[in-house]
């Protein structure tokens, strides 16, 4: 396709929406369709059909079931969609994105057993054991995959296998590693895992998808039904049927979306994962070099998300250093932690280690501009 006018290329180092090639910003830029229209069903079948391939699931086991909304809408879905009448969901709790689940279950009046552990750590496995044990109407165990808040990497495969060995359905969001880091559905021990456009595919926000064991699905019909829009049976049951989304899909967006997994699949699952695990090594040694550190232990982060402590140094100002590098095309994030000033570099989009070696050189110079000299060595 011709290209009308070149974009300013932006290095997104916040955590999502995330940095995207041309060829998908401008695979939005399509003749007006009506999404009724059999050639756009087509498409619709087609990313569907990929979504649960870019997680090795089996199509005779596995569907992709997708909504309009960012992110959230699919934690809204699962967690709304898949607690039986009377049964509770139990949601694995060491972080934001994890907090927002128990949230949700809440507004939803669904009982919720909320197993808090330190967002600086991993879950306790012997305490999600025995909180299954002693809790026999947990139907649905939810986790998530990667805390993008703090950057910690939870042991899912082993959350599910307890999950199951409990008679639990496991629900892992896992939007900040779709499509980042390799994932097999069923090696991981998932019933459902959640993906959100303008993350790991770097595509353009507006659809998010579950990717779900067909005969829980089915099961769900049963439940109690929550929400309208946001019911994941009624939904599945409609691709099913007719092939299309309920409502009015994001037409623009899954024209993006369609090129954006073509690219996943021109650059690899392997290829990818390699070059965002340099871009995160570049992370810390920029970091190094700056006398900054990472607040959550190297060992268990998921390499896609940094958590810098803030300098104490109280010439440092988060702003100043944002303000500065965002004029310059890099975007930074504050953090998500409480009681500790800190700030985030996340690795996900179409990016490169030498954009993050740019982005310490434009930092350098905010450095300067705030008074303080590198390394930092207090
Ligand atoms: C981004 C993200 C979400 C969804 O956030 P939205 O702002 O609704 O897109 C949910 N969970 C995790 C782990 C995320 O990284």
């Amino acid at each position: 396709m011709e290209v009308v006018k070149a974009v300013k290329r932006n290095v997104l180092l916040n955590p999502g929406p995330a940095t995207t090639s041309d060829a998908v910003k401008f695979a939005q830029v399509v003749p007006d369709i009506c999404p009724r229209e059999q050639e756009f069903v087509d498409i619709m079948a087609g990313v569907r059909r990929d979504l649960v391939k870019v997680v090795h699931g089996d199509p005779a086991k596995y569907a992709a079931v997708i909504f309009t909304g960012s992110g959230t809408i699919i934690q809204d879905v699962l967690v709304n969609s898949l607690v039986p009448e009377g049964k509770k969901i139990c949601v694995v709790n060491n972080g934001a994105y994890a907090a927002r689940m128990v949230e949700i279950a809440g507004h939803y009046h669904i009982p919720c057993v909320d197993i808090q552990f330190p967002s600086t750590g991993l879950p306790d496995l012997d305490t999600i054991r025995e909180t299954l044990a002693k809790e026999p109407d947990i139907a649905v165990v939810a986790a998530v995959h990667h805390e993008t808040g703090t950057g910690v990497l939870n042991p899912i495969r082993e959350i599910g296998k307890i999950a199951h060995d409990h008679g639990c359905i496991f629900v892992v969001d896992t939007i900040s590693t779709y499509a980042l880091r390799p994932i097999d559905i069923e090696t991981e021990n998932i019933d459902f895992l959640m993906s959100s456009a303008q993350k790991g595919l770097a595509g353009m926000t507006g659809a998010s998808w579950t990717v779900g064991n067909i005969e829980e699905i089915k099961k769900s019909k049963d439940y109690p039904t929550r929400s309208y829009y946001c019911n994941l049976f009624m939904q599945y049951d409609f691709f099913d049927r007719v092939g299309e989304m309920h409502f009015t899909p994001p037409v623009q967006t899954i024209y993006a979306l369609q090129k954006a997994i073509e690219e996943y699949w021109e650059e690899g699952e392997t290829a990818r994962w390699e070059r965002l695990s340099l871009c995160w090594e570049a992370i810390h040694s920029g970091l190094e070099k700056f006398g900054l550190k990472s607040v959550i232990d190297k060992a268990i982060q998921g390499r896609l998300v940094v958590t810098v402590e803030a300098p104490a140094d109280n010439r440092f100002d988060f702003f100043t250093l944002h303000d500065y590098c965002y004029e310059r095309g890099f975007t930074i994030y504050p953090g998500k932690m409480f009681g500790l000033k800190t700030f985030r570099l996340c690795n996900l989009g179409m990016i490169t280690a030498k954009d993050i070696e740019n982005f310490f050189a434009v930092a350098a110079k905010a450095f300067e501009k705030m008074g303080i000299s590198l390394p930092i060595t207090n």
